[in-house]
C-alpha cells in the first residue's frame, strides 16, 4: 500500500471539521504502521480492521490519522456519527452529564434523562404512527426499553416477543444483520463466517427471502412452521450490511397483513436505518408501516453505546425484575441521544434528505458510463453502490482509502455510504468526485 500521496484541492489547515482531504504520507502512514502492529498483537484477532487506519481525531465529517493525514469520512464510524464527529452540541451535552452522574442503573433506580428519553422515543413512535395515516386498534401509548447496544437491543425485542406471545419460533430474513451475541446471531443471515463454529443457534429461527413476501408463506408457513408458533417476524426496513438494498413498498406492507392476521409481533430493526439516516426519522416513514416493535441503536447517541426498544404499551407485558441491563440507559449515553434527537430534529433529518439526494444524483452521473457498476441504490444518506464483482468493490473501496474517502463494503458486492448527516453539498461532491474517479482508475488498471 504505498500508493504516491495526493493532496486535496481544499483546504488542509484550521480547523478539522472545516479541512478537506489531505493525504500527505504513503498509507498507512510511519506512525499508523507501527502502532497497529503493535497493537494487534494484544487485539482479538477477530476484530476485521477493513483498512489500515490508525485514527487520531475526528470532527463533523473528517478523520485525521496519527500521521496527519485528513479523510472525509463517508462511512461514519459504521452509521453512528449521525450527528458528525464530536459535534460541539453533543459534546457539551457529555460533559454537563459526567460533572454530574456518570452511572447508577436504571434498572435499579430513577434519574431524570431516562425517562426523558422514553418519553421522547415514545413520542417519535406515536409520530410515525400519526404520520402513517393508518388508524391503530391499539391507542395504549408506546413504552421503552434501553440497552449498551443494537445487539442487546435486538435480544430485548426477541426476549419481549416471546414472553408477551407465549410462543417460541422467529422469522428473519437472508441477507439481515442483527448482531451477534447468540440470540441476534440467530437471525443474522448476511455471511455465514458470521456463523461459522457458533451453533447451534436459538433453536426455532426461520429465515425468508428478503423482499418476497410469497416466500414465507412458499417455504415457510406451508412446510416448517405454523404462523400460529411465530413471535415475531424480525426485519430492517431497510437492509443494512446485507447490501443497503430498498424492498419494494408491498413488501412491508404485506408483512404488516400477515402479523396481523397471525398475531406476530413486527419487529423493525432500524439500527443502521433509523435516526435521520434516510431522511426521515425512521425508514419506516418511507413505507407507511407501523411495526409493533421498533429497535433502534448506533446513530442514537451519536456513537455512544446506547440502544433501545420502543413498543406498544399493550405490548410491553413483561413484568418488573424479568428483563434488565446494569449500564443500559446510561446518563452520559441519554444525554448524548438527547442533544443528538433534538440536532435531528432541527435540521439533520431535513439535511440528510436534501444532500443525500444530492450525492445520489452525482453517483448516478458520475458512474452511467461504469461498465463496473451495476445500480447506485439508496434512501438521502444510505446509499449502496452495487458493483459487478466483489474484487471490484474490495478494489474500489480500498483505493477510496488511498485517495483519502473513508467507505465500506457490504452485502455480496456492494459499498455503502454512509455519511454523517452533517454532510455539506461540498463535501458531497468531492465524495462524489473522488468515488468516480476511484472507479474510473480501477477500471483502467
Ligand atoms: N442490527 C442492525 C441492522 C445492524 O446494522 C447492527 C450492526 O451493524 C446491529 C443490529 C448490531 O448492533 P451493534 O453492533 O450496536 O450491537
Amino acid at each position: 500500500m504505498t500508493e504516491a500521496p495526493q493532496r486535496g484541492t481544499m483546504r488542509t489547515d484550521g480547523p478539522l471539521a472545516a479541512r478537506s482531504v489531505s493525504i500527505v504520507t504513503a498509507l498507512p502512514g510511519p506512525r499508523a504502521r507501527e502502532m497497529i502492529d503493535r497493537a494487534v498483537q494484544s487485539e482479538s484477532p477477530s476484530l476485521i480492521h477493513v483498512y489500515p487506519l490508525m485514527v487520531k481525531q475526528a470532527a463533523g465529517c473528517m478523520v485525521e490519522d496519527v500521521d496527519g493525514n485528513v479523510f472525509l469520512d463517508c462511512q461514519a464510524g459504521v452509521a453512528t456519527a449521525a450527528t458528525g464527529h464530536c459535534h460541539p452540541e453533543v459534546v457539551a451535552a457529555i460533559k454537563a452529564q459526567a460533572e454530574n452522574l456518570i452511572h447508577i442503573c436504571g434498572t435499579d433506580f430513577h434519574y431524570p434523562g431516562y425517562g426523558a428519553l422514553c418519553e421522547k422515543l415514545a413520542a417519535l413512535a406515536t409520530r410515525l404512527e400519526e404520520g402513517a395515516g393508518v388508524a391503530s386498534a391499539d391507542s395504549s401509548g408506546w413504552q421503552v426499553f434501553l440497552t449498551n447496544s443494537g445487539t442487546e437491543a435486538v435480544e430485548a425485542a426477541i426476549k419481549l416477543a416471546r414472553h408477551h406471545t407465549g410462543r417460541a419460533h422467529l422469522i428473519a430474513f437472508r441477507g439481515g444483520f442483527h448482531g451477534r451475541s447468540l440470540g441476534a446471531l440467530s437471525l443474522t443471515a448476511s455471511k455465514s463466517k458470521y456463523r461459522k463454529h457458533f451453533g447451534p443457534l436459538l433453536p426455532g429461527t426461520h429465515h425468508a427471502e428478503f423482499g418476497d413476501l410469497s416466500s414465507l408463506e412458499r417455504e415457510l408457513f406451508a412446510r416448517t412452521v405454523s404462523p400460529d408458533d411465530v413471535a415475531a417476524i424480525v426485519v430492517e426496513p431497510v437492509l443494512g450490511e446485507g447490501g443497503y438494498v430498498i424492498p419494494p413498498r408491498d413488501f412491508l406492507t404485506g408483512l404488516r397483513s400477515l402479523c396481523d392476521k397471525h398475531g406476530i409481533l413486527l419487529v423493525f430493526d432500524e439500527v443502521q436505518s433509523g435516526m435521520g439516516r434516510t431522511g426521515k426519522m425512521f425508514a419506516a416513514e418511507h413505507f407507511g408501516v407501523v411495526p409493533d416493535v421498533l429497535v433502534l441503536a448506533k446513530g442514537l447517541a451519536s456513537g455512544m453505546p446506547l440502544g433501545a426498544i420502543v413498543a406498544r404499551r399493550s405490548t410491553m407485558t413483561w413484568p418488573a425484575g424479568s428483563h434488565g441491563s446494569t449500564c443500559g440507559g446510561n446518563p452520559v449515553c441519554i444525554a448524548a441521544a438527547l442533544a443528538t434527537i433534538d440536532l435531528l430534529e432541527r435540521e439533520l433529518c431535513d439535511s440528510s434528505a436534501r444532500v443525500g439526494a444530492h450525492l445520489i444524483a452525482l453517483l448516478r452521473e458520475g458512474l452511467a458510463d461504469q461498465p463496473m457498476v451495476e445500480e447506485v441504490r439508496g434512501l438521502a444518506m444510505m446509499i449502496g453502490v452495487e458493483f459487478s464483482s466483489k474484487e471490484l468493490a474490495s478494489a474500489v473501496a480500498q483505493g477510496c482509502y488511498q485517495r483519502g474517502l473513508l467507505v465500506l463494503e457490504c452485502g455480496d458486492r456492494a459499498i455503502r455510504l454512509s455519511p454523517p448527516l452533517t454532510l455539506t453539498p461540498e463535501q458531497a461532491r468531492h465524495a462524489a468526485e473522488i468515488f468516480v474517479r476511484t472507479c474510473r482508475e480501477t477500471h483502467a488498471q
